[in-house]
């Protein structure tokens, strides 16, 4: 089966429904393919910043004005292996809310749009075809369907589909292993609390209906040999931080919702194109301790979405459209990326197991990690 698009955006997470809704919104006929169906659970801490609301506003999307409230942050609780703890303030407010209920709104908004989204359908190949057109191969049960499309945008997270060639030399070798979990019975006033433990970090923060989030980051050597389930995972991280184990014990993991990612390669530098641009985790995964995937997510969106509405009206040619997304990308990412890395560095640094000699650090490595990883000041919405 064959069929035709202005633009076929494949990952229809927060990267791809944000990019999709902001291209049907120019007037453009937009696919937005994942492999996935719909409402899911994703592994992430589920925690967002205030530049990720605003952009969130900026699409339309009010999460104060919906069914579900969101919790509310407002300060980060660092808490070390051998005990000792350290407060940081946000310089504003931050909200929880579950990726299983945004990535809903992301979708109605998109359909409202007039974007057409095929779930359960899993992208095989990408080619680029002499005519300036590309042709998406994708599978969906034992049907496989053939796109055409002029522009085509990679936004399927950490992992390349199969039989896609993007260079994947730009990411770390340490492997992570993500996890995710809900839990009721854990009382998370407002604020995120991060549990470090051998090999990585596990954040414990609230989001809607008094449940709290449970996600970590942790280096796969580290886990080795913990069974492979999440509750095994989060069990193994726990025997390195007492404080962390007496925390989850207190609540039940919610059936269902655990989910994890693996392998995960944090990025060395962003990469917005290989033969098609690349937004969210496609094109930059950062890390999660002090980064903010989500707001990246949408900011790679706003960005791609205007280059590729200026290539599909005619006012900039193929190779303008690849340079000037490439261009805006790096410029706003790069530093930020470089910042992201050096505190994840530290974090991970062996003598900072160490504490007290850790308060040493950490009151800096606490400030830094709410100021210096947000992204910069210029603001998008107003370019
Ligand atoms: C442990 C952990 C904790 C995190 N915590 C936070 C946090 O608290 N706050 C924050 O802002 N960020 C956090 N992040 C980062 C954040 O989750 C990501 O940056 C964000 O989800 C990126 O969105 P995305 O749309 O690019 O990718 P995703 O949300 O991963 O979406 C990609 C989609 O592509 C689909 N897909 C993949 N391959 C194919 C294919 N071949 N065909 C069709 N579909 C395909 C997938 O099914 C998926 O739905 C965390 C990440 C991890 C790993």
């Amino acid at each position: 089966m064959l069929k035709l698009a202005d633009a076929v955006v494949i990952g229809a997470g927060i990267a791809g429904s944000s990019t999709a809704l902001q291209l049907a919104r120019q007037g453009f006929l937009t696919v937005l393919i994942d492999r996935q169906g719909f409402p899911r659970h994703k592994t992430c801490g589920e925690f967002m910043s205030p530049e990720t609301k605003e952009m969130l506003e900026y699409l339309g999307v009010d999460l104060l004005s919906q069914e579900v409230t969101p919790s509310r942050m407002n300060k980060a609780r660092i808490i070390m292996p051998h005990g000792g703890e350290i407060e940081a303030p946000f310089p504003g407010e931050a909200l929880g809310i579950s990726r299983y209920e945004l990535d809903r709104l992301l979708h109605q908004k998109a359909v409202a749009a007039g974007v057409e989204i095929v779930t359960q359908t899993t992208v095989t190949g990408i080619h680029k075809l002499d005519s300036n057109q590309y042709e998406v191969e994708a599978k969906q049960g034992d049907q496989q369907i053939r796109y055409r499309a002029r522009a085509v945008i990679g936004a399927y997270g950490t992992k390349k589909p199969r039989g896609v060639k993007v260079s994947g030399v730009n990411r770390e070798d340490t492997v992570y292993v993500g996890v995710k979990s809900h839990y009721s019975g854990i009382a998370v006033p407002s604020q995120v609390e991060l549990y470090f433990c051998d090999g990585g970090y596990v954040g414990v923060s609230p989001v809607e209906k008094g449940l709290a989030n449970v996600a970590a980051l942790l280096a796969l050597n580290t886990i080795r040999g913990s069974g492979k389930s999440v509750a095994d995972i989060l069990s193994k991280a726990s025997r390195t931080n007492a404080k962390l184990a007496a925390r989850l014990n207190e609540g039940t993991p919610v059936p269902g919702t655990q989910v994890s990612v693996a392998p995960v390669h944090l990025s060395d530098v962003p990469e917005p194109w290989s033969e098609f641009p690349h937004v969210g985790d496609a094109m930059l995964m950062i890390p999660p301790l002090c980064g903010d995937g989500m707001s990246i997510a949408l900011r790679s969106s706003l960005l791609c979405a205007d280059s590729t509405g200026k290539y599909l009206k005619g006012e900039a040619s193929f190779a303008e459209w690849q340079s000037e997304y490439s261009k805006n990308a790096e410029c706003e990412f790069t530093q930020l990326l470089r910042r992201a890395r050096r505190v994840q560095k530290l974090a991970f640094a062996k003598t900072n197991r160490l504490y007290p000699g850790i308060a040493r650090i950490f009151p800096g490595l606490a400030s830094y990690l709410v100021k210096a990883t947000r992204l910069s000041e210029t603001d998008i919405l107003h370019k």
